[in-house]
């Protein structure tokens, strides 16, 4: 038991945080060693399993990033934005696998998660499920087919207290099926209409956000034509399928050689 890699979740008192401590405690292929909130944090100094109204674990919450870092083979972190930079330089200074689910980087983070991936191996994926990451394939393909008369919208539905958009797996089905055209997401891209936007231009690749109540996660990727129409889709409806995925990637990045992986990789897709 001893010898199976240690794993510290981020955010721990999350909703993926929660999913992800569960998960590794129902595997036999890693063990929970840490479980880190942000200073301040009702949790700190909690148990764990107590915390998450079940049995007590022996594991408390900790702020204490750097020391639980310390413990770890690899660190879970679906936190947000500036918390994941923060510890991507621990977990290159600890030389600890990074698995990173955390969505809505700006430019400047993404170089600042690049920097770390010189020294530790980081895992990031807007999504860390099988099917969206089939998915991501599936659009490239399609996209490769199909010439610009068939107009590219991605569209994705989200749980009301998401808080950025479009999400970070639109991004990467966008992505692809840039990828796919041969064309630069950034010049084609397409984002919230209102009003008198004037016609559709033509290559645009378009996002729509819906959020409401408790959805997982859905997206549709939209080939439409004149006369025909070709959806692909994935809908999530268990947290269970991003924990299972992370927790498959912080095991496949144990003595890799650093550098920045996704969930591709991973899967060997
Ligand atoms: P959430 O419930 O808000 O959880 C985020 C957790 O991170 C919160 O407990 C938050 O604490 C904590 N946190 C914030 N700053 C921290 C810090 N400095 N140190 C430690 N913990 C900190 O959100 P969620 O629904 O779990 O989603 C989290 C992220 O994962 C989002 O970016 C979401 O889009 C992404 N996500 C990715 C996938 C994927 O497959 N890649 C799937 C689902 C979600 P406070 O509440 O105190 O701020």
């Amino acid at each position: 038991m001893a010898d199976l890699p240690g794993i510290v979740i981020m955010g721990a008192s999350g909703r993926m945080g929660q999913m992800l401590a569960q998960t590794v405690l129902q595997s036999d292929k890693a063990r929970l060693v840490g479980c880190v909130e942000r200073p301040g944090h009702p949790w700190i100094g909690r148990d764990m399993g107590e915390a998450m109204g079940s049995a007590p674990l022996g594991l408390c919450l900790t702020d204490d990033a750097i020391a639980a870092i310390a413990r770890a083979q690899a660190v879970i972190d679906f936190t947000t934005p500036e918390a994941t930079v923060a510890t991507a330089t621990l977990t290159a200074q600890a030389r600890a696998v990074h698995v990173i689910g955390t969505t809505g980087f700006g430019p400047d983070h993404l170089q600042r998660i690049k920097a770390a991936a010189r020294h530790a191996v980081i895992v990031r994926a807007g999504n860390m499920s099988l099917g969206v990451n089939l998915l991501v394939q599936l659009t490239r393909k399609v996209a490769a087919a199909l010439d610009a008369d068939f107009d590219i919208e991605v569209v994705e539905a989200h749980h009301r207290h998401k808080v950025d958009a479009p999400s970070g797996t639109a991004l990467m089905l966008g992505q692809a099926a840039a990828e796919g055209r041969g064309v630069a997401l950034s010049e084609m891209s397409e984002r919230g209409r209102d009003g008198i936007t004037g016609e559709r231009a033509r290559g645009a690749i378009g996002f729509s956000a819906i959020r409401g109540g408790d959805i997982v996660g859905e997206h549709d990727v939209i080939f439409a034509g004149m006369g025909e129409r070709i959806v692909l889709r994935h809908v999530a409806t268990d947290r269970a399928i991003f924990a299972r995925g992370a927790l498959r990637a912080a095991l496949w990045g144990q003595d890799r050689k650093p550098g920045e992986y996704d969930m591709l990789d991973v899967l060997g897709l």
